[in-house]
């Protein structure tokens, strides 16, 4: 969750201008969970959220504390609690039963030992053939019946690791889904943590040779303005595919905020991360969109890139802060272009 704000202290403050007069229009007290619901549907980061406070103004349903909880619920909460709940019942039915299993099993099994310690009494106080005949046949009959349950309970555990199984993977997609970005399928903030983490942590991390690079979309309110916000989010879309089109297997690409995309290029020198920019420069710039049911294609739209090198020993966190800084470079010398920190003495300095 630590992630899931990435505006700047001017863009939320913005946000919250824009939110309180749409709370004061609703029933709703002025809660965090209003503000919440609100603040995402304004930074348009919550595309099912938005759909549904859409729906409820277009139909001039008046927002109570109910209503803004459920959509706090279902829409912010809830994906990802529905998910840990499901997955933890699960769990919790298949250790209760195997643990009714192993209760059952157990009391047979001693059964069974209490059978033969008695039929070895028996025989130490010496019985008549037709006596261990009889004793005999018991034996066979209750050792065919423990035969049966061990068969049985290696049904039931067969079928609990199934479901394992089955539970296993549930959690393997939920976890994929909480590292992807669901508009454009790239890796979101955490799963791009979590890679580069990985990288960096690798055998020869610490000493590894990668470089980063940070794109921000141009002007893009004015597209949101001009276009709408859906076919802002088709130009996001659309430079997601930019990137991941030019990107190397081994590069590790995400949507890190709003219209912002990070990528980090491992065994990479600058000269290649800065050819890789340019690239992407280029196609972005010679991209047409289409809008949404129209023939109109829109040109024009641009992005700006920061690159940057790692230092021997230099932590993910500052290197994303320099191609950041150097991401702000072009943006000041007038967009839709590449800029370099070299990490000289005024880099590290500043
Ligand atoms: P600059 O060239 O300086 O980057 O200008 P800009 O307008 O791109 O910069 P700014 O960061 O001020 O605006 C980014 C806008 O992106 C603000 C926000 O409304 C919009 N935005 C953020 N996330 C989304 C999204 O998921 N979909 C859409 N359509 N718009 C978004
Ligand atoms: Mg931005
Ligand atoms: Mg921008």
């Amino acid at each position: 969750m630590a992630m899931r704000y990435e505006q700047s202290k001017e863009e939320s403050g913005e946000l919250l201008r824009l939110a309180i007069p749409r709370m004061a229009r609703h029933p709703a007290a002025f809660s965090p969970l209003s503000y919440a619901v609100w603040y995402e549907y304004l930074a348009g980061i919550n595309r099912e959220l938005a759909e549904a406070l859409d729906a409820a103004e277009a139909d001039r349903r008046p927002l109570d504390d109910q209503a803004v909880a459920q959509l706090y619920r279902s829409h912010i909460e809830g994906p990802q609690a529905a998910v840990v709940n499901r997955l933890e019942s699960g769990f919790d039915g298949i250790l209760k039963n195997l643990g009714a299993y192993a209760a059952e099993f157990g009391s047979q099994a001693s059964r069974y030992d209490d059978s033969l310690g008695e039929a070895g009494r028996k025989l130490g106080e010496g019985i008549d053939a037709a006596g261990i005949a009889e004793l005999v046949h018991r034996l066979v009959e209750e050792t065919r019946s423990m035969r049966g349950s061990v068969t049985e309970m290696e049904g039931r555990l067969k079928s609990s690791r199934g479901e394992m199984e089955g539970l296993r993977q549930k959690l393997a997609s939920a976890r994929e889904e909480a590292l992807t970005d669901a508009l454009t399928g790239l890796r979101n903030r955490r799963g791009f943590d979590l890679a580069a983490a990985d990288i960096l942590a690798g055998a020869d991390g610490a000493a590894r040779k990668c470089s980063m690079l940070m794109v921000d979309i141009d002007h893009f309110k004015r597209v949101n303005d001009t276009y709408g916000h859906l076919f802002g989010d088709k130009v996001i879309r659309s430079v997601g595919q930019v990137l991941a089109g030019c990107a190397r297997e081994q590069d590790v690409v995400a949507r890190t905020g709003g219209e912002e995309f990070a990528l980090l290029l491992p065994a990479s020198a600058l000269a290649v991360a800065e050819s890789l920019a340019e690239t992407v420069r280029r196609r972005v710039e010679q991209g047409r969109i289409r809008r949404l049911g129209s023939e109109e294609a829109i040109g024009g739209i641009t992005v700006s890139l920061g690159a940057a090198q790692r230092l021997p020993e230099e932590p993910i966190e500052r290197l994303m802060g320099r191609a950041d800084e150097a991401l702000y470079a072009s943006k000041r010398a007038g967009r839709n272009r590449v800029s370099t920190d070299r990490g000289g003495p005024r880099a590290s300095a500043a």
